[in-house]
């Protein structure tokens, strides 16, 4: 018999992240995110409304709307978005629930690239890398020019492919 093939550090810590993000119970987006240390998992979170308030599957997504910048290409300037407002985002999460010693250096596993307030925090944490797998257009552009202003490592992980039962929804708005 073969051995199943063994994951790499990657993938092992990208699907991590992706089992965290099952614990979200927004049904608009799971974002799951671990942070590493070398190779030692050191924290899990996953976007949530605090711990002891009803969260969005029992009280409903707390929606807002807002007018962003249209994709390149679009017949209009701006688009009307909604977005869920009631989840403190995992990134963030992460921040609460993790030592800033810890952090020092370490790599930010999530599965959505962070959106530009997460990616601002993120870039005064300590944190050394973040690796994501869906993009974030919204915020793509500016997340990644602040990563180069702080020399940070922002990249993706090539040909990963999520675990089957995470109920990965790719449809990012
Ligand atoms: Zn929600
Ligand atoms: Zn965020």
């Amino acid at each position: 018999m073969t051995q199943p093939l063994r994951k790499d550090w990657d993938t092992y810590f990208m699907d991590i992240a992706f089992m965290a993000s099952t614990r979200s119970r927004c049904p608009r987006r799971h974002v799951g995110a671990v942070l590493v240390q070398g190779k030692k998992l050191l924290g899990t979170a996953y976007n949530g409304a605090p711990m002891g308030v009803p969260d969005c599957s029992e009280a409903g997504c707390m929606i807002v709307e807002e007018f962003e910048p249209a994709p390149a290409g679009s017949a209009e300037t701006m688009v009307k978005k909604q977005r869920c407002i009631r989840t403190i985002h995992a990134e963030q999460n992460l921040l609460l629930f993790t030592d800033r010693i810890d952090r020092e250096g370490s790599t930010v596993y999530v599965t959505d690239q962070p959106c530009w307030t997460c990616a601002n925090m993120l870039a005064n944490s300590g944190i050394r890398e973040i690796v994501y797998h869906r993009v974030y257009q919204k915020d793509y552009a500016k997340v990644a020019a602040l990563m180069a202003q702080k020399n940070l490592v922002f990249r993706t992980i090539e040909g990963y492919v999520p675990p089957p039962d995470t109920g990965v929804q790719d449809a990012l708005s």
